[in-house]
């Protein structure tokens, strides 16, 4: 193998040239990003960015040096627009091609956006750094009235810096409960209470008809029961969707993501997928909860950056690849409040809480058919990490609850 091709020039991207690099491989490397940044970290631009804290030179992922001591061949602001897998080529937006030996395919995902969403000033989502900057520029007097479409992590936590910047802040989630989808309606309601504290008004259960504006600004949000929002900012957080749309004549299986096997190896032989836009099957859950998942989380990015540029080197070496098992693991900053999750949450899991008090600092086990499914923990981390193991270890319920006790006494 001579010519690895890696595109999309963030996390996962950067780990996966990092781990070639670092496990010898000395042929040619190219780099490939849409965005004309060299890779910086995301989870800041809801946080410390956005607040007005942090500076871009804060969270630049690797100084220029150690940029320069991975020589690759960068082809920044220049995204790929196809995929040949048959001829091993990689095209890109401005009419060149990249031929390859080995491709890893790093794309993340793209906010979703509502049905017959308008093009207004004021409608704003958060996902890149030129996002982040925007919206901290319109956030910066503490005057607006901003309106967070969608309870999810970082609709919440984009509602808490604003909040905190003095704005007047409502969000709006159509299910029961906010962060449903990584909590669980009953934790998700416990641990977003502090919204509510600081006060946001939360409005759960409730459905967006549209969004409204003059001939050029936003003006506010319509609800279905005819309730109108007033808002000066619009922020849309209904989720990601993988970037994968550069992909639709490859060839390559796709689903909500791009398929994998247990390797990070796509149904293409020494193309490889990591981070936000591949879904594989993950081991740690088989024979238990055996879907294929997709993680939008920033330590699966990093770990499977790596973890895809090692089984490709390993396979090109002639040895066997090694499959992907991890414990997904996340975290959320929203005012005072450090949420950490490891594992997976359902809706369907018993809830055990093991230490503090869920109306303020607490942990929390989620078990599932007699096996612990996923641990929360809002600022305990003590008590959250050490669960990750025993669940990579495929633990009972009977020994989480064991080990919890011994931690929580
Ligand atoms: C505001 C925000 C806050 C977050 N906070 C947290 C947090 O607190 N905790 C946590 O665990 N996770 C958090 N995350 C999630 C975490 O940042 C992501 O899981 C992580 O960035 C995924 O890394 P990735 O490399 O897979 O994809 P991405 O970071 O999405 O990077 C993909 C890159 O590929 C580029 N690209 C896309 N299409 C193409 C193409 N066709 N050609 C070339 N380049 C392309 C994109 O421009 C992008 O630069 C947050 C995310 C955001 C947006």
């Amino acid at each position: 193998m001579k010519k690895v091709v890696v595109v999309g020039s963030s996390l996962a991207g950067l780990r996966a040239c990092e781990t070639l690099r670092q496990q010898g491989f000395g042929g040619e490397i190219a780099l490939v990003g849409a965005e004309d940044e060299i890779p910086y970290d995301r989870p800041p631009l809801s946080k410390k960015v956005l607040a007005g804290e942090w500076e871009v030179d804060r969270i630049r992922l690797r100084k220029s040096d150690e940029f320069a001591g991975l020589a690759l061949d960068m082809h920044l602001g220049n995204a790929a627009t196809g995929l040949r897998t048959d001829k091993r080529i990689v095209s890109l937006a401005d009419g060149s091609e990249l031929p390859f030996d080995g491709l890893v395919i790093a794309t993340g995902a793209i906010p979703r956006r509502l049905p017959g969403q308008p093009e207004l000033d004021g409608v704003v989502e958060l996902r890149t750094l030129a996002n982040s900057m925007a919206l901290r520029d319109r956030i910066a007097d503490g005057s607006a009235r901003v309106t967070v479409i969608g309870a999810g992590f970082i609709g919440l936590e984009v509602a808490a810096t604003t909040r905190q910047r003095g704005c007047a802040v409502t969000v709006l989630e159509s299910a029961p409960a906010p962060m449903i989808r990584g909590l669980g309606a009953e934790m998700g309601t416990a641990v977003a209470a502090t919204h509510t504290r600081h006060g946001v008004d939360l409005r759960c259960g409730v459905s967006v008809a549209g969004i409204e504006g003059d001939d050029r600004r936003v003006t506010g949000v319509r609800l279905a029961d005819g309730t109108l929002i007033d808002s000066d900012i619009v922020v849309v957080g209904v989720g990601v969707a993988p970037a994968t749309q550069w992909l639709a004549d490859s060839g390559l299986t796709l689903g909500d993501g791009i398929i994998c096997d247990a390797t990070l190896q796509t149904s293409a032989p020494g193309i490889y997928a990591a981070g936000d836009c591949a879904r594989w099957p993950n081991g740690v859950f088989a024979g238990f909860d055996d879907e294929e998942m997709r993680i939008e989380h920033w330590t699966n990015a990093a770990e499977q950056g790596a973890a895809a540029a090692r089984n490709m080197l390993a396979v090109a070496r002639g040895e066997p690849a090694t499959p992907y098992e991890s414990v997904p693991f996340f975290w959320s900053d929203q005012f005072d409040s450090r949420i950490q999750f490891v594992g997976r949450a359902h809706g369907d899991d018993d809830i055990h809480v093991f230490a503090g008090d869920s109306s303020a600092n607490f942990a929390a086990l989620y078990g599932f058919a007699g096996r612990l499914r996923g641990v929360l923990g809002v600022n305990m981390p003590k008590m959250v990490m050490p669960f990750r193991a025993l669940m990579a270890a495929k633990a009972t319920w009977p020994e989480a609850l064991e080990k919890a006790k011994a931690l929580a006494t």
